[in-house]
């Protein structure tokens, strides 16, 4: 009987010890942090690669920031061979209230503008990346065709003497410009899309889709071709708004969401079932 006694106050000591030292199994040693007697790391199934995912959408995007604080002097047809002749560009309008120049607004646009595309997948390029490059509107134009654009997006802002004015627009050729008719459909469609998104976004006010065919860089351009008037930079109200930075990204998105609108719409219409056949056997 003593002798089991012994043994319950033994076997009960050991227990308490036990406990009141931590010496269960499951019980972590923190010192064992960073030591070289780590546990080696299980194996363990090699995880699956992912599916890689392919760059870009196969789009190209030309974005043409108007103007620039170095202008090209002299003239250049209005058209591929047209007589009558224009300025190569112009220094733009400005904004008082924001000390803004238009040149700085429509490249800081673009800049945004080539992030967010590239995130959607699509290849970006922009005409001019500074402020210094001298190019006329032909040039922007032909350097859109040299890179292979399937569109091309010309980005201003507007200016008007009545500071009243507001709102933005698009510019697009008519059905029956001289030098590419056959654009007429695509370049409205493309004009119509990004006008009808960006003011969604935007709230600022539709002033609709400008047919001309006064605008070189337009009646230049080989592809499906439109240009933006961001809004009025001689508003002091609309100024202050588009020279924001937050304002600028509602700007982006709205844009964005027109230039997929306008390629889903195309390969919807599915002349050929997709958009890159499409394109393919219509500009290439
Ligand atoms: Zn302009």
């Amino acid at each position: 009987m003593r002798f089991h006694t012994f043994c319950s106050i033994l076997i009960s000591v050991c227990i308490v010890l036990a406990m009141l030292t931590g010496c269960g199994a499951d019980q972590e040693d923190p010192s064992a942090e960073g030591s070289s007697f780590e546990s080696p790391v299980p194996t363990e199934e090699p995880a699956p690669t992912p599916t890689p995912t392919p760059f870009g959408n196969g789009l190209v995007i030309v974005l043409d920031p108007g103007h620039s604080s170095v202008v090209s002097g002299g003239t250049e047809p209005i058209g591929p061979g047209a007589a009558q002749q224009k300025q190569k560009d112009t220094t733009g309008t400005h904004g008082d209230a924001s000390g803004m120049m238009e040149y700085q607004l429509t490249l800081a646009v673009c800049l945004k503008l080539r992030e967010a595309l590239w995130a959607e997948g699509y290849t970006v390029y922009l005409t001019r990346e500074d402020h210094t490059t001298a190019i006329s509107n032909v040039e922007r134009a032909q350097k859109a065709s040299d890179l292979g654009a399937d569109i091309f997006l010309r980005i201003h802002a507007d200016g008007n003497t009545d500071r009243r004015r507001d709102g933005a627009q698009t510019i697009c050729i008519t059905g029956t410009n001289p030098y590419h008719p056959n654009l007429y459909p695509e370049s409205r469609s493309l004009s119509d899309n990004i006008l009808t998104a960006y003011c969604q976004e935007t709230g600022l006010r539709n002033l609709g889709v400008w047919e001309t065919d006064s605008m070189t860089g337009n009646n230049w351009a080989a592809m499906p071709a439109t240009l933006l008037e961001l809004g009025f930079m001689t508003n002091a109200e609309e100024d202050l708004r588009l020279s924001g930075e937050e304002f600028q990204n509602v700007m982006v998105a709205g844009i964005v969401k027109g230039i997929d609108n306008y390629f889903a719409g195309r390969a919807l219409n599915g002349d050929a079932g997709s958009y890159s056949e499409w394109k393919n056997s219509q500009f290439r």
